[in-house]
């Protein structure tokens, strides 16, 4: 028996989880989603996640057909069926299924999948080791054009990107915006560390606003670290103190290198590697149990 995967309202083995050709979230990539841990039992930021679920819908006037509670429940109750303590979980919610054309309201009903599975991690010594990344010649979205804050299921720009940074050999690229400030990694956010001070670039730059994100800079300022939202370019990522990437699989992962350049003395460094122990403290307590 294959996964227990929620499917529009039923709960079916992963082998009877079928959506039509005609589904728009697939002709189309018009649809939403949300990646999502648990850990420990408990789902990390749940709530923090149904919203930016919901806000993406909205904000491509798509209606989940759920309530935010209903969604809730169905995440934790997918987790049970599985059997799921530690893993990846994946929230999709596609405009259903129209005809050939673009338009939505030939779409009546959206579709709404959730799968609880493991996840595959990156290697554990890239924790210790740190990682290489180099800037990508395709550049992100433009905000005005499609905001990378709404988590949609057109993933093209960065399926791109990514297939440019493992070309040139490094597991992660960074992304600059059109104006050549520095706004996030292909699938993680990205912060430096300079004088004492983290720093990470403001969504308006145009970048996802990342739930790991998040949790770091106020795990920051709770460590007292002063953390703040900065527009700047490559030139302040190769001479940082430090460099790191958060995000939901990644977790946060240590940079060490940016273009051939190390950063600060090319190992990770001191105010990384404590956020690294915050996060991971912060996982064994954070968001609703699933097993209660
Ligand atoms: N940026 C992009 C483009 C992503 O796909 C992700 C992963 N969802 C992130 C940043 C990190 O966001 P989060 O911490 O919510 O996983």
């Amino acid at each position: 028996m294959g996964l227990i995967i929620y499917l529009d309202g039923q709960y079916v083995d992963e082998e009877e989880a079928k959506l039509s050709v005609f589904d728009h979230g697939l002709l189309y990539g018009d649809g939403v989603f949300e990646g999502i841990r648990a850990y420990h039992g408990r789902v990390f930021r749940l709530k923090a996640h149904i919203d930016r679920l919901y806000e993406s819908a909205r904000s491509i006037n798509l209606d989940p057909g759920l309530t935010r509670e209903e969604m809730t429940q169905v995440v934790l109750e997918t987790c049970r069926r599985n059997n799921l303590k530690d893993g990846y979980i994946r929230l999709v919610v596609t405009r259903g299924k129209g005809d050939l054309g673009l338009d939505p309201r030939k779409c009546p009903r959206p579709s709404v999948f959730c799968i609880a599975a493991a996840i595959e991690l990156y290697p554990a010594e890239l924790y210790e080791k740190g990682l290489e990344l180099v800037t990508l010649g395709t550049r992100r979205n433009a905000p005005d054009a499609l905001d990378p804050r709404i988590k949609s299921l057109n993933y093209l720009n960065n399926i791109i990107a990514k297939m440019e940074a493992t070309r040139a050999g490094a597991p992660e690229g960074l992304f600059l915006n059109k104006e050549g400030y520095v706004a996030e990694a292909t699938g993680d956010n990205i912060f430096i560390v300079k004088n004492g001070q983290l720093l990470t670039p403001p969504p308006h730059v145009g970048l996802l606003e990342g739930i790991t994100r998040n949790a770091v800079m106020e795990l920051a300022a709770g460590a007292g670290i002063p953390v703040s939202e900065k527009v700047f370019t490559r030139h302040d990522v190769y001479t940082a103190d430090e460099c790191f990437l958060t995000g939901t699989a990644a977790e946060v992962i240590p940079v060490v290198k940016v273009d051939g350049r190390p950063i600060g003395d090319g190992q990770p460094g001191p105010i990384t590697r404590d956020l690294i122990a915050r996060f991971r403290e912060l996982t064994k307590t954070d968001g609703p149990e699933i097993f209660e």
